[in-house]
This record gives C-alpha cells, sequence and structure tokens, in this order.
C-alpha cells in the first residue's frame, strides 16, 4: 500500500488525497481536498434541473453524476440517485404517452 509523502500514513491508490492530512496523493490531484471543502457535483444539478422538467435524460446525466460523485468524493449524489430513479420514470411515462399517440390515430 502506497504511503502518503507528507505525513506517511497508508493512502489507498485511488484516494487522490492523503484523508489525514489533505496533501494530494498523486501528481495530477491540483484542486483542494474534498474531505475540507466538497461541492456539489454540477452533472447532479443538471440531472435534477432535467428531471424537473420531465426529460428522460436526466438518467443518464445521473449515471455519469453518480460515478463522477464516487470518484471525486462531491456532494449530489441523493440528488443523482433521485435524478435517475426520475429519468428513468419520465422514460416509461414518455414511452406511454407515445405509444398512445401511435395507437389512437388508427
Ligand atoms: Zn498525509
Amino acid at each position: 500500500m502506497p504511503e502518503c509523502a507528507s505525513c506517511s500514513a497508508p493512502v489507498q491508490p485511488k484516494w487522490k488525497f492523503c484523508v489525514y492530512c489533505g496533501e494530494p496523493t498523486s501528481a495530477d490531484a491540483s484542486r483542494p481536498a474534498p474531505l475540507v471543502t466538497p461541492r456539489t457535483n454540477p452533472v447532479a444539478i443538471l440531472a435534477l434541473i432535467l428531471a424537473a422538467i420531465g426529460g428522460a435524460p436526466a438518467l443518464i446525466f445521473g449515471h455519469v453524476a453518480m460515478r463522477q460523485i464516487k470518484e471525486t468524493g462531491e456532494r449530489g449524489l441523493l440528488i443523482a440517485r433521485i435524478s435517475t430513479v426520475l429519468g428513468y420514470i419520465w422514460l416509461v411515462v414518455w414511452g406511454i404517452v407515445l405509444y398512445s399517440l401511435l395507437t389512437n390515430g388508427q
């Protein structure tokens, strides 16, 4: 297991930051430690907006947001989950609407 260069604590390879001292553990980690200042994932917010206006693509954005949140430790996992569920519901609703429009004309 790799060690933190700053405090020598054992760190997971997937961690971008040391959870003990907040120092970046990889060269590409240039943002502040997510445990100190977690921000809400912008894709999750976009998914929620889409879900609120009846957009089925919310489920795609919700999935992307959940994956990003698991990687970055950002806030918004609940928002992403709700948006994904709403996206699936909208997909079913629009499917029913489209089906009834196509079948009622005959
Ligand atoms: Zn450390």
